[in-house]
């Protein structure tokens, strides 16, 4: 399975990290040795003083495709989850500032958490799903499908002319304003509406 992942799709995020909104989605991967699964916990690694957490929807695929129509990619997918994007955000600068991919910062192992998935026939529409993330019981992020600058069934289109997708495939849809860094001993807890998704903790 592949993780595809997509950056700057939320305008308050963007203004926090001084990005311009995108005028096509912003893609990267992961490998698979980048899933942290069942709320093991998450260790810092040795490379970085600086991993931020980005909670994100994350879309499960359910059906082989490629360059799937916009109006059909809804037929794609039935479940979503929540997850973190963990990213090295001092490696980040560096690649960047040096013009390098982002592999290092944001495809590292266990950079990929993911918690439970939800039916999408829990949701009255998947464009108006809230989910926050709370450490050490206080909540640090918000945020609603409602405000993607990229919808999930444009998301699914894109990325389909590129990369052909599989079943149990991931898409991470990018993350609302308030990202920032986790420290040793915090406690992560993720929630869809009020239903917890994962409760890991950083080592
Ligand atoms: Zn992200």
């Amino acid at each position: 399975m592949k993780i595809i992942a997509i950056g700057q799709n939320y305008a308050e995020h963007n203004k926090e990290l001084n990005n311009e909104n995108p005028t096509e989605p912003v893609v990267f991967m992961k490998p698979d040795s980048a899933l942290l699964r069942n709320n093991k916990p998450f260790f810092i690694p040795d490379f970085t003083t600086e991993v931020h957490y980005e909670t994100e929807l994350v879309v499960k695929i359910n059906r082989l495709g490629k360059n799937i129509a916009p109006r059909f990619a809804h037929r794609y997918y039935s479940e979503i989850g929540l997850g973190i994007d963990f990213t090295a955000r001092d490696v980040q600068r560096k690649l960047r500032a040096e013009g390098k991919p982002w592999e290092l910062c944001k495809a590292f192992d266990n950079s990929a958490v993911i918690g439970d998935f939800l039916s999408i026939e829990r949701f009255e529409n998947v464009q108006n799903i809230p989910f926050h993330l709370d450490i050490n019981g206080k909540t640090v992020q918000k945020g609603n499908s409602a405000d993607m600058i990229f919808s999930i069934n444009e998301l699914i289109a894109y990325v389909s002319q590129f990369f052909t997708l599989k079943i149990g495939d991931l898409i991470f849809t990018g993350t609302p304003a308030g990202v920032g860094t986790v420290n040793i001993n915090d406690r992560l807890e993720g929630y869809i509406f009020d239903e917890k998704m994962f409760d890991f903790k950083v080592k």
